[in-house]
């Protein structure tokens, strides 16, 4: 059965019965239909938000395919209310590009899936399409004041490094020309199309507090300069207010339910290169807000996720995690260990305890911030009993709790033990959150900081344009911004290829973005795709929907 076929075979509860389940009244949702609401601001209460035990489910380096960390966040939140913790699990939302290219949603997987999975992969309740407007208003004020005579700011059209975004994967807007057809139709200039996912507005929502902060950070947006060398920010087109006002539903978190019944909170899905990739602050404190336990994923491996959502996210919002699951897959571990790519499958023990020490170093990462680390095995069907025996024993010799988690398979009932773990790792309450740096320690500090302690670098260089960026960053006053590095998944290093636990390794730094609104700098040290392109046979071709309304073929 595929996901779908899965996802379609539930009776899904009235949205307004999940709402009862976290003491909501029925009257304060925002109805999209019977399976989706939108949750007002209100029901955000710090103190309560305080006493809940927030759980951040990460991973060793992925492969290709994603080691499973949204399904292991569903299958453990159904475990967490199969033993009687009131918990819901909070998300990122898919972006659209994705649905059509390449197979593979958001929403989970086997057993452990949130619904309704083809409304939470299409347009859901539209927030994506809200951030597409705001970020794309923004770029035709831009465009507008360069070509006006009387309001007109000055800005070096070679310089406005803002563009505009879709959520459809079209490489072949990635650079174009704009502003074609005479003194009437604007000024040409080269510009181009990112996926909406990469947008500033997107990292921007997903930091945000509430809207006085949102607008804030919009006004912040850095464009570029003017001919003076005098920077300009969104600000100073006064654009913050009309952007805000389009976002006025977006941000306000989405709620669902996992196939169990229980709630889902899925909202804002920013890239995890770029930006920070894990879903909004708001959601986060709503579903503190509301229930006993949290639980909520950052993507890519800890080195990326956990470190971004760890450093950036819970310092801004000021969140305090209790517990770090770091989800193992033996295919990924044995990958490795040297194991080829399309030869996972096979059981192969000596491959998988040559890649341990890939788990080993984000195990010490985790214990870097301080936070108790709990394992949790993705069972796939191809995993022999020996090959689940050897990384146990590792953990053991660690000290660190483990736990088989058959989520896949079976939903909550294949998470028991690792809920029960993740409890019990709770109760002992040795976690201490301390962030890896002090945001005000100079940019190239932060970033050594983080090369060295967390991928295990021997060093770090910059390239000639990184370091011309390092003097704009100085001379606009933004040192004290934390860094969001972008860096490959598929290596602790920077290069791709090098598996296990590198080390003695150099970190290249190529440029250093701003995301001024945001709030981070984003050093980049290697290619970034900010719009994806389609495959030869994307999985269009295969989507169809019949008179009924029935969808087929999305994943
Ligand atoms: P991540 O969040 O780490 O990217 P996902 O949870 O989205 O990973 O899972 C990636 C893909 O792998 C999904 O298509 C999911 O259905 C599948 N998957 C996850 N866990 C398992 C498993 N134990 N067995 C089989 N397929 C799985
Ligand atoms: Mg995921």
């Amino acid at each position: 059965m595929t996901d779908l076929d899965i996802a379609k075979k539930a009776t899904p509860i009235h949205i307004a019965d999940v709402a009862k389940k976290l003491g909501i009244n029925p009257d304060a949702l925002e109805l999209y239909g019977k399976h989706k609401a939108k949750l007002p601001l209100s029901l955000i209460d710090k103190s309560k938000a305080e006493r809940s035990h927030l759980i951040l489910v990460s991973a060793i380096s992925p492969t290709p395919a994603g080691e499973g960390k949204t399904t292991i966040s569903i299958g453990l939140s159904e475990g967490l209310n199969q033993i009687g913790k009131k918990t819901t699990v909070v998300l990122r939302e898919p972006s659209l590009g994705p649905v059509f290219g390449i197979k593979g949603g958001a929403t989970g997987g086997g057993y452990a899936q949130v619904i309704p999975m083809e409304d939470i992969n299409l347009h859901f309740t539209g927030d994506f399409s809200a951030i597409e407007k705001a970020h794309n208003l923004l770029s035709a004020l831009i465009d507008n004041n360069i070509q006006s005579k009387t309001n007109s700011l000055g800005i070096d059209s070679r310089t406005v490094a803002w563009k505009r975004v879709m959520d459809v994967n079209d490489r072949s807007l990635r650079k174009i020309v704009i502003g074609l057809g005479g003194t009437g139709s604007g000024v040409p200039r080269e510009s181009g199309f990112d996926i909406t996912a990469a947008s500033e507005i997107m990292a921007i929502l997903c930091l945000s507090n509430n809207l006085t902060d949102l607008k804030k950070r919009l006004g912040n947006i850095f464009i570029g300069y003017t001919f003076d060398k005098k920077p300009i920010f969104a600000r100073d087109l006064k654009a913050e207010g009309a952007m805000a006002v389009l976002l006025k539903d977006a941000i306000k978190p989405n709620l669902v339910q996992t196939l169990e019944g229980n709630p889902a909170i899925i909202h804002g899905g920013p890239f995890a290169n770029i930006a920070q990739g894990t879903n909004t602050v708001i959601a986060t404190k709503m579903g503190m807000s509301l229930s006993d336990y949290t639980v909520t994923e950052a993507g890519f491996g800890a080195d990326l996720g956990a470190e971004k959502f760890l450093d950036i996210k819970c310092q801004s919002a000021d969140l305090k995690p209790k517990v770090v699951v770091l989800t193992a897959t033996i295919r990924a571990l044995k990958y490795h260990g040297g194991a080829p790519l399309d030869d996972l499958k096979t059981p192969h023990t000596e491959a998988l305890k040559k890649g341990l020490p890939n788990l080993e170093k984000h195990l010490e990462n985790i214990l870097q911030f301080q936070l108790t680390p709990v394992i949790a095995i993705n069972k796939f069907i191809t995993d022999s009993d020996e090959e689940i025996e050897v990384i146990k024993a590792f953990a053991k010799s660690k000290g660190v709790r483990v736990a088989l988690a058959e989520v896949w398979a079976e939903g909550g009932k294949g998470a028991i033990d690792l809920a029960n773990e993740v409890v019990a790792a709770v109760e002992e309450n040795k976690s201490n959150f301390t962030p890896l740096y002090d945001w005000e320690s100079d940019v190239q500090s932060k970033i050594e900081t983080i090369a060295t302690k967390i991928y295990g670098a021997a060093k770090v260089e910059y390239a000639s344009r990184a370091k011309l960026d390092l003097k704009k960053i100085a001379n606009l006053g933004l040192n004290q911004l934390p860094v969001c590095i972008a860096k490959t998944q598929k290596s602790l290093s920077d290069n791709p290829a090098l598996i296990g636990r590198p080390s003695g390794f150099t970190i290249t730094v190529r440029e250093i973005e701003i995301a001024a609104g945001a709030g981070f700098l984003v050093p980049i040290t290697g290619d970034m795709m900010r719009m994806p392109g389609l495959p030869a046979h994307p999985a269009s071709e295969t989507i169809d929907i019949d008179d009924n309304g029935t969808i087929t073929g999305l994943f």
